[in-house]
């Protein structure tokens, strides 16, 4: 394969191939770059390149960069992929047309109070502790079905299941299991995969790409 001359066209290159092989279509996966700690300047490339999905961890972040670009280019997707304290659900309404770390009962009351308040439904993921780590945040397997259970009861938009697996060991497993709840809970969407494993998780069905680093380059 010839070496793409940017990171954002490497990265299409290689998701494109991913999809070839796993007899998928291109447009059954979204590629949210994650432009988490990265200023202004840094995105400017890729939105000069014509991408318009992103991501951000923290609500004060995004806040801080994302209403100017959003003012100059117009028609930007921005995805909240970081954990979501209540007290700031109200802000992420208002900001992210997609929140992907949906992960307690707390969250599910707040997020129906603001969407009520904003007048504006965001579709969720709800974010799954896949690999039994308490620190990494999500809702444990065992209590996953009475959340999705309440986030229905609350008409709350669920887009699908999201996860981040354990470090350092071969993620296939987690995103093959991400991939059953789902699908045994008739939820569609798989938010897998990062700069690491991102042609894997397109092999085990992601449809949404989570990708920083290979994209602006390591973080600080
Ligand atoms: C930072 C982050 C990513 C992107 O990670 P990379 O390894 O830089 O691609 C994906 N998902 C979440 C939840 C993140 O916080």
């Amino acid at each position: 394969m010839e070496k793409a001359d940017t990171p954002l066209a490497d990265v299409e290159q290689r998701i494109a191939r991913a999809c070839r092989i796993a007899g998928r279509d291109r447009d059954e996966v979204e590629l949210i770059a994650i432009s988490k700690t990265h200023d202004a300047e840094a995105i400017a490339p890729l939105l000069e390149q014509g991408h318009r999905i992103f991501g951000e961890n923290r609500v004060q972040e995004a806040q801080a960069k994302w209403p100017e670009l959003r003012e100059r280019h117009g028609d930007i997707q921005l995805h909240m992929v970081g954990q979501l304290q209540s007290n700031k659900a109200e802000d992420a309404v208002t900001l992210f047309d997609c929140i992907h770390a949906l992960d307690r009962p707390s969250l599910v009351k707040a997020l129906a109070k603001a969407f009520d308040k904003a007048e504006r439904q965001v579709p969720c993921f709800i974010q799954v502790d896949i690999g039994e780590e308490e620190q990494k945040g999500g809702v444990a397997i065992k209590q996953l079905e009475t959340l999705i259970a309440q986030a229905r009861d609350a008409d709350i938009p669920l887009l699908g299941l999201m996860c981040v697996p354990p470090l350092e060991v071969e993620p296939a497993p987690y995103f093959a299991l991400l991939g059953k709840l789902a699908q045994d809970n008739g939820l569609a969407g798989l938010s897998m995969g990062m700069s690491g494993d991102f042609e894997t998780a397109i092999k085990l069905g992601a449809t949404h790409l989570r990708v920083g680093s290979a994209l602006f380059g390591a973080r600080d």
